[in-house]
């Protein structure tokens, strides 16, 4: 499996970049793992919208959905101009009717419900899904395809039941929104020392640290998380790209 970073920051995204979005590839499907605000515009130095094959949505953040709507206008607008495509499927979870229903639109994109403790197989990929611990109902990802696994946590404050969840994954894409002397459990997301820690206890085999704060010196958070967690670490930026 190929994961290239589309968006790393949290929140909101840095002038001419992205908020959160992944690119998930194996064998020539196309998952796009979030779509926040600038996603559609970086998205496209990779990859036409048009031949993505599947999007999962971990919640309905802004930061994470807020570019679905102008990929269901880029897929309408490239149909009308001859190219051929299916209606893409929108996994993502139904707790949240309104916001659920916006992901279908005309024969272009159809909203599917995912749940917790329901495995989804997705082109090449198997997800299974946890509820995280976060202002509003989100869930971490868990990929795996040919013995490899993938997780991203998605948006959270550190949960126990996350470990067994990212257990020997082969990368941990987790989130740390806060330095380690910040509370993010409060708002949330977890700090750079529980990044650490769940690469750890888990014991994947490499952790790349993503939505990013706006503010401090970025590469604190990765020496943070190495005072505990003793494999390789990255910062995600956009275009990084790690194969497993
Ligand atoms: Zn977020
Ligand atoms: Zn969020």
């Amino acid at each position: 499996m190929k994961i290239t970073v589309i968006g790393p920051w949290g929140g909101y995204p840095k002038a001419n970049e992205a908020s959160a979005g992944y690119l998930l590839e194996h064998e020539g499907f196309r998952l796009l793992i979030d779509c926040g605000s600038g996603v559609l515009s970086k998205l496209q130095t990779i990859v036409e919208p048009e031949k993505l094959d599947a999007v999962v949505i971990s919640h309905y953040h802004s930061d994470h959905i807020a570019d679905i709507g102008v990929l269901q206008h880029a897929r309408l607008i490239q149909g009308f101009l001859g190219k051929e495509m299916n209606c893409l499927p929108i996994y993502a979870h139904p707790f949240n009717q309104q916001e659920f229903s916006k992901l279908t639109y005309k024969n272009i994109t159809k909203g599917v419900s995912y749940q917790e403790n329901d495995p989804l197989e997705i082109g090449p990929f198997t997800l299974g899904f946890i509820r995280t611990k976060h202002p509003v109902e989100c869930f971490a990802i868990r990929f795996e395809a040919e013995g490899k696994a993938i997780v991203y946590t998605a948006d959270t404050a550190f949960i126990n039941e996350m470990i067994p969840f990212s257990s020997n994954a082969d990368l941990l894409l987790c989130e740390c929104n806060f330095y380690a002397n910040q509370d993010g459990a409060g708002a949330g997301h977890m700090t750079s020392r529980y990044a650490g820690k769940l690469a750890k206890e888990a014991n994947v085999k490499q952790l790349v640290l993503t939505h990013l704060p706006h503010y401090g010196r970025l590469e604190q958070l990765q020496e943070e998380a190495a005072e505990i967690y003793s494999g390789p670490i990255q910062l995600a930026h956009s275009g990084l790209s790690v194969t497993v």
